[in-house]
């Protein structure tokens, strides 16, 4: 007897791939040949770049790129196998010293990318039969996680606390999680961190915050949302945050009690089946903590082009969200209206990328604008001339 037809598994991605390139979604590749700070070589062309999440301006600082070679002249490049074999260094544990220290925690552990340390923390926490509350906005990977750990998850509308606490008492007996991006990646607002945490306080749940984007730039030297709120360890007891951003490197860590990062050396999957980060890489970004929390003015030449670059778009009445942080979302509706202003910005010499579904809602395509302490003030001022030009609705659909 015949097997039964089975679908073709590639023909049916090529199918899907399809589908999206008609409906004017497809994702596309570009190759940056050349970066000068915030300049980027791309086909031939220097485009000025509002769109990295290099917050600091780390990303090519001498010091960095400094202590990255020597310590790869010293530890080779590789770390040539996964922490719980050989492959964890001084390296790797100075720097889990100084990203405790910083965020205030006992313990910090490093994983290879924020991704992993996401899946990493709801993998080892969660167990089905458990609950996991998550902004409807959060980042993919902390949806994955929950995924991963097999909980019950549910997405409250963005920022709403009391729909959190509808759907935490909705399983009073269940072991609860509520996992929130500290600054939100799409829409650069900040959680309502305060109320979060008195929430699991009072309702038993545990809180965990991706502080991916509030890392370096929040909080007394730069500590972060949590340290912005004055939130400590007791009330979060699960601090996730990023070293590919402000800290213009790669990689990430989880920081709380003791006993999370030793529960995570024993149980968290993406933590202990992957090759630990180079070496030298933990080198650079240990050099870059210290300079976030040195030097206060990064931070300040920051603000200072948030405020430039908000007052300008608001005197031209553009599309604005709430937001205050490096982050600045101009909401376009359409996916073909996003394109539209990104192409025509390129033209100009800019780069600003679109953020269409299935990244964020139907009908809330946007440019995503980030600023960075290496823009100049003129940059910005090029940037607003430039969007003038666009005529773009002053609310989006
Ligand atoms: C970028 C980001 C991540 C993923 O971190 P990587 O190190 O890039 O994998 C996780 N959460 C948030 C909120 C992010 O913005």
């Amino acid at each position: 007897m015949a097997a039964p037809a089975r679908p073709d598994l590639l023909q049916r991605l090529a199918v899907e791939t399809a589908e999206r390139e008609h409906a004017g979604l497809l994702r596309r590749l570009r190759t940056v040949a050349h970066v000068d700070g915030p300049w980027l070589d791309v086909a031939g062309r220097r485009l000025l770049a509002f769109c990295s999440n290099d917050y600091l301006g780390l990303a090519q600082h001498p010091a960095l790129i400094g202590a990255l070679t020597r310590a790869a002249h010293q530890q080779g490049v590789g770390s040539t196998s996964a922490h719980l074999i050989c492959g964890h260094r001084a390296e790797h544990a100075a720097l889990e010293e100084a990203l405790a220290a910083w965020t205030g925690r006992a313990r910090a552990l490093l994983f290879s990318t924020g991704y992993m340390a996401n899946l990493g923390v709801l993998q080892a926490l969660l167990a089905p039969g458990d609950i996991c509350m998550q902004d409807k906005l959060n980042h993919a990977c902390l949806l994955d996680g929950a995924k991963l750990g097999g909980a019950e998850l549910k997405r409250y509308p963005h920022a709403d606390v009391d729909a959190a606490a509808r759907q935490m008492r909705s399983r009073p007996g269940a072991a609860a999680l509520l996992a929130t991006d500290g600054v939100f990646s799409m829409d650069g607002d900040v959680a309502p961190l305060p109320e979060l945490a008195a929430l699991c306080t009072s309702e038993g749940a545990c809180l965990m915050v991706d502080d991916a984007h509030g890392l370096g730039v929040l909080g007394t030297h730069g500590a972060g949302s949590l340290d912005a709120a004055a939130l400590g360890q007791h009330e979060v007891p699960i601090l996730m945050a990023t070293l590919g951003k402000a800290l213009g490197c790669s990689g990430a860590f989880v920081a709380g009690p003791a006993s999370l990062v030793d529960g995570l050396i024993q149980f968290a999957r993406p933590y202990i089946y992957t090759t630990a980060m180079p070496p030298a890489l933990a080198a650079a970004a240990l050099v870059a903590v210290r300079l976030a929390q040195t030097e206060a003015w990064r931070r300040e030449r920051l603000a200072m082009l948030i405020t430039r670059f908000r007052r300008g778009a608001s005197e031209l009445g553009l599309p604005l969200l709430a937001s205050t942080s490096a982050i600045q979302p101009l909401r376009l509706g359409s996916a073909e209206a996003a394109m539209k202003a990104m192409r025509n910005l390129q033209q100009q010499g800019l780069l600003v990328t679109a953020i269409r579904p299935p990244t964020v809602p139907a009908g809330q395509a946007r440019l995503r604008i980030t600023l960075s302490a290496a823009h100049q003030e003129t940059h910005v001022d090029r940037l607003l001339a430039a969007l003038e030009t666009l005529r773009l609705p002053a609310q989006a659909s």
